[in-house]
């Protein structure tokens, strides 16, 4: 029998991929193998923002090579569309297709199989090509999210007009393009029928609707999300922040179906070091859009990407970002180390960061991220939160993006509302008394 496995690496929107390719490879008529190495395709869906996820790739390669020699692996995603030599000849690689052929791997596969009868173990390179212009989405129902069944991914936009010194993923991902809107709203139709909670996500979600020719913005495609279709919690991933608009924000505050969860990348708190990476904002732009944020969802999840050891970054202007980390209403952090990534322009800047330095830099906002985090869920201790139920029946997610721990399991993918009765090493955990009246829950 055929069958295949996705292994997927990076952001939501490369995991929403892998998913619509799952997807898709299932309605070609291939299973889905529970385990990597009981497929006969492997598909390494990949990442290549930093020189440590290319490398995961091609170890995990040699892995799946060694582990399941007779699986063909065909590998795909941004790292695939960067530099296809690179992966081409690893043992095992049988494909290797970028970005912008990745529409046509279930033709590719079906294909394949058809002709031999089964997928063949293969030992010679292969390389399809990387020449098409037209980017398209994998438009399928996308049913899977790192790891959690419960809580579906769905791209609605990809690709990225700017361009950041530091990042590759304009080149490897093209540019802005979203979902037209009535296919938005017939998958959240569709998944909402299944789920309780619909994540959005794309390379640049603030951009959605900037591309096809209507006036469309993001709260106009919530707003309509919310109308039509029965979703019970709408999640939206990473937002530039200079696109959480007045509107947005007071959609978000006035709609309890919307996740309370303001996701906007920083990068740095240095206005020197955001004009060399050639973002589009300054410092108080961004401090700005997050009061504004904070003032109208004061209990929500607060979260940023930032990156440390960027090119000429001081040891003052390091200490810039750490303060205005430290001053403002985060929750949480994702903390980057910078690293060079060929045909970036900010691997020609002079004055690169020692990697210990930039190591350290790394843990220090590490610590600081761990500290403002456990500070919030304190402050969660004896409130009310709505959760939604986890493939692990113990556990739940709240609209603030914390991990419940539950008194009692119960079936995945429902809403309960539970009191929180202390905190846990990384997340919350729900009142025992609480737990002990069963009324006290309300389920949809
Ligand atoms: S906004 Fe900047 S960092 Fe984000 S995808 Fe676009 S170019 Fe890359």
């Amino acid at each position: 029998m055929k069958s295949f496995y996705v292994h997927n690496f990076g952001c939501r929107a490369a995991q929403a991929d892998g998913a619509a390719l799952e997807t898709l490879l299932a309605l070609r008529g291939l299973d889905a193998a529970p385990v990597r190495d009981a497929a006969d395709l492997v598909v390494l869906n990949t990442c290549t923002v930093t020189a440590a996820a290319d490398d995961d790739v091609r170890k995990t390669a040699r892995r799946v090579n060694r582990e399941n020699p007779g699986a063909s692996i065909l590998i795909t995603g941004c790292y695939a569309q960067r530099d296809p030599e690179a992966l081409a000849d690893l043992p095992g690689v049988r494909w290797v297709v970028g970005n912008s052929h990745k529409t046509q791997i279930p033709d590719i596969i079906a294909e394949h199989a058809a002709a031999a009868g089964a997928l063949t173990p293969y030992h010679g390179n292969i390389h399809v090509g990387d020449i098409f212009a037209q980017h398209e989405f994998l438009s399928a129902p996308v049913e899977d999210s790192s790891g959690d069944r419960t809580r579906p991914n769905l791209k609605i936009q990809d690709g990225c007009n700017n361009r950041c010194t530091f990042c590759v993923i304009p080149s490897v991902r093209g540019r802005s393009r979203s979902a037209p809107l009535h296919e938005v709203v017939e998958q959240v139709r569709q998944l909402a029928a299944k789920y309780r909670e619909v994540v959005l996500s794309g390379i640049n979600l603030g951009r959605w609707g900037r591309d096809n020719g209507i006036s469309m913005r993001l709260h106009d495609l919530v707003r309509t999300l919310l109308t039509e279709t029965s979703v019970a919690r709408l999640r939206l991933s990473s937002v530039e922040p200079m696109d959480f608009s007045n509107e947005l924000l007071e959609l978000m505050a006035s709609e309890p179906r919307i996740a309370p969860h303001w996701h906007a990348p920083l990068q740095s708190g240095s206005d020197s070091v955001l004009k060399r990476m050639k973002r589009r904002y300054r410092v108080r732009h961004y401090e700005d859009r997050m009061q504004r944020a904070y003032a109208l969802l004061p209990e929500a999840a607060f979260g940023a990407d930032v990156m440390v050891g960027f090119p000429g970054e001081t040891d003052a202007e390091f200490e810039e970002t750490r303060a205005f980390i430290e001053r403002m209403p985060y929750t949480y952090l994702h903390v980057f180390t910078y690293s060079e990534r060929p045909g970036t322009p900010a691997q020609d800047l002079a004055d690169h960061v020692p990697m210990p330095v930039r190591k350290q830099r790394n843990a220090v906002l590490r610590e600081l991220g761990a500290a403002k985090n456990m500070e919030f869920r304190r402050g969660l201790d004896g409130k009310r939160l709505s959760v939604v139920t986890l493939e692990n029946e113990r556990f739940g997610l709240s609209g603030n993006y914390v991990k419940v721990e539950l008194h009692k399991p119960y079936p995945a993918n429902e809403i309960h509302e539970v009191e929180i009765g202390g905190v846990t090493e990384t997340g919350l955990a729900e009142s025992r008394a609480c737990a002990a009246k069963d009324s006290a829950f309300v389920v949809l």
